[in-house]
């Protein structure tokens, strides 16, 4: 499948989840098993948020194999993710990566709110980079994702290639994804 028929599928996938809640990505034992035997062939690389909120394969309604996730707080990617990204890419063959941001994020809201010391400053900073001087949660969550999504283009050089990267925001109630 090509990755943009791969991701209107997903995105399919989504609505009827959103809509039915019911699971049918697959972890059963003969999902596992047959996982193991095949070994894994993933649909999309997914960078999401760590949000508990945020779950990439009950979104998608995706089971065992389907999806290689990587989940920071305010999907913010450095060189250890983008090395991740860069290994679905090469070793597994994946073409769709989908940067997964949400509504109602924590990290966005921390940076808005000038939290950029501590611990948390590696993310904190990065969103804070991303979203410039908007006070709006709403805009400072679409500028994020469409930040992280230019910067694994560029550092991974995507640019001329098959690889599709798609900026999304996920709505927490809803339940629905929305391209950015
Ligand atoms: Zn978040």
């Amino acid at each position: 499948m090509k990755p943009f028929e791969q991701l209107q599928a997903l995105l399919e996938a989504n609505k009827e989840i959103a809509d039915s809640g019911i699971f049918t990505g697959g972890f059963r034992r003969q999902n596992r098993e047959k996982a193991v035997k095949e070994g894994q062939h993933p649909k999309a690389i997914v960078v999401s948020c760590s949000d508990s909120r945020v779950i990439p394969e009950l979104i998608f309604n995706c089971g065992v194999g389907d999806l290689f996730v990587i989940r920071t707080a305010g999907e913010v990617v450095s060189d250890v993710e983008l090395a991740s990204i860069a290994y679905g890419i090469e070793h597994l063959g994946i073409e769709l990566v989908i940067v997964l941001g949400h509504d109602r994020c924590g990290a966005v809201a921390a940076a808005i709110n000038g939290e950029l010391e501590g611990a948390v400053a590696p993310v904190t900073n990065k969103v804070n980079e991303a979203i410039g001087d908007t006070k709006s949660p709403k805009i400072g969550e679409l500028r994020n994702v469409q930040f992280e999504a230019e910067v694994i283009k560029e550092k991974l050089g995507l640019k001329d290639t098959n690889v599709l990267v798609a900026p999304a925001l996920y709505d927490i109630a809803s339940g629905l994804v929305e391209l950015r």
